[in-house]
C-alpha cells in the first residue's frame, strides 16, 4: 500500500509530526528507530517542557507523545529503517528486506550527543552524567560539575552552568580551545570556571542510587591520573546528526545537518521534509523540535493537497 506519509524517527519532532498528520487523516506510519522516543529517553526529569509545571520524566513524556499520536490513528512501529531510495516518488523506505512506499517522507531522526565511550558514562547517564546543560543544569545548584570539551558548546554549557553550580571545571584534551575567541574569553573571565588543560576523563565514579561523586582525570602529557571530586559531568564534545541514510539524496551542511528552506521544513526534494535536531544544530530543545515537527506535518499536508488538488 502506498502511504501518504512515512515518518522516520520518534523523538518530539517525529511524534508531533505523527500527531498532526494523523489528525489530518493522513494515516502516518512511524518508524521509531533504535532509540524509540529519542534523546529524552536518556534523561531523567524534564523541567522545561511547557505544560508540566511539576516536571516529568523524559521517557514518560515521550510515552505521552506516542499515546497522543496513536489515539488519532498514527501507526508507530519499533522498527529501524535500514535503507531509503528517494530518486523518484513514491519514495521507498526499507526495514531490512521489507519495502514501504509513501508520497511524502518526514525525516525526524535527530542527532546523538557524542560520548567518550566509557562504560561508567552510559551507566550514569541521567544519574549525574548529562549531555545537556539546559536540561539538567538546574539539578546542580551549589554543586561542582565537570564539562568535557573545548568547542563553543563546552564554553556555552560551562557558562550556563555557573548560574547554578558553585564551580565548573572544563576538562579539555589539548592546550587550547577550538571555541570562538569571544566564547573563550567569556568562559575564562568567569570566576566560577577553571580549566584542566591536556586532560581527559578516564573514568566516572558513582552509582545510579547516589549519583556521581568524582572522576578520574588523566594528564595526556605524562599519563598520570588523579581523582577529582565532583557532582556532575556534562559531555560537550559535539553532536552527530543521524543522517547516514540520507547523505546521497539530501543536501546537508558539512557536519551532516540536513538543509531546510527558510521558514519551512522542505528539503531539496519535493515531498521530503526534515524537522527537529536532524536539521537544527542551534536550539536542540524538545519544544523547538516538537514545533518543527508540527511545521513538517503542515508542510506535508499542503504538499499533498497541491498534488491531488
Ligand atoms: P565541536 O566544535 O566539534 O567541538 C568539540 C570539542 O570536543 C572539541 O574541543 C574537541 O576537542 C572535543 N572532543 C571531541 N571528541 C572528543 C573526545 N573523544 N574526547 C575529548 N574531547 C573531545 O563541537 P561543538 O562545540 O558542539 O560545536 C558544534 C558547532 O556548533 C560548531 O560549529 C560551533 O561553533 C557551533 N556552536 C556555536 C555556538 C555559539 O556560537 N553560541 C554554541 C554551540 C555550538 P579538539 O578541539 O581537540 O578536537
Amino acid at each position: 500500500m502506498n502511504r501518504k506519509v512515512i515518518i522516520i524517527g520518534s523523538g518530539p519532532a517525529g511524534l508531533t509530526a505523527a500527531l498532526y498528520t494523523a489528525r489530518a487523516n493522513l494515516n502516518p506510519l512511524v518508524f521509531e528507530g533504535s532509540q524509540p522516543g529519542g534523546q529524552l529517553t536518556i534523561t531523567t526529569d524534564v523541567e522545561n517542557y511547557p505544560g508540566f509545571p511539576e516536571g516529568i520524566m523524559g521517557p514518560e513524556l515521550m510515552d505521552k507523545f506516542r499515546d497522543q499520536a496513536t489515539r488519532f490513528g498514527a501507526e508507530c512501529h519499533f522498527k529501524h529503517v535500514t535503507k531509503v531510495n528517494f530518486s523518484e516518488p513514491p519514495y521507498k523506505v526499507w526495514v531490512a528486506d521489507e519495502c514501504y512506499t509513501a508520497e511524502t517522507i518526514i525525516i525526524a531522526t535527530g542527532a546523538s550527543a557524542k560520548m567518550l565511550g566509557l562504560k561508567s558514562e552510559s551507566e550514569l547517564m541521567g544519574y549525574g552524567v548529562s549531555a545537556c546543560a539546559t536540561c539538567d543544569g538546574y539539578f546542580f545548584k551549589d554543586k561542582k560539575v565537570i564539562v568535557v570539551g573545548g568547542g563553543d558548546s563546552a564554553m556555552e554549557e560551562a557558562i550556563y552552568l555557573t548560574k547554578f553550580a558553585s564551580e565548573v571545571l572544563i576538562v579539555h584534551r589539548r592546550d587550547e580551545f577550538r571555541a570562538s575567541k569571544i566564547m573563550v574569553e567569556r568562559a575564562l573571565n568567569n570566576l566560577k570556571i577553571k580549566v584542566a588543560w591536556n586532560t581527559v576523563v578516564a573514568d566516572i565514579l558513582g552509582t545510579q542510587k547516589k549519583g556521581v561523586h568524582s572522576v578520574m582525570l588523566k594528564d595526556t602529557q605524562n599519563d598520570k591520573t588523579r581523582e577529582e571530586a565532583c557532582d556532575g559531568v556534562f559531555m560537550a564534545i559535539g553532536h552527530i546528526p543521524n543522517t547516514d541514510l540520507f547523505v546521497e539524496a539530501l543536501d546537508a551542511d558539512q557536519a551532516g545537518y540536513i538543509f531546510t528552506k527558510n521558514g519551512s521544513t522542505a528539503t531539496n526534494l519535493d515531498g521530503v521534509f526534515a524537522c527537529g535536531d536532524v536539521q537544527d544544530n542551534v536550539y536542540r530543545q524538545a519544544v523547538t523540535a516538537a514545533g518543527s515537527g508540527c511545521m513538517a506535518a503542515i508542510d506535508a499536508e499542503k504538499y499533498l493537497e497541491n498534488l491531488h488538488g
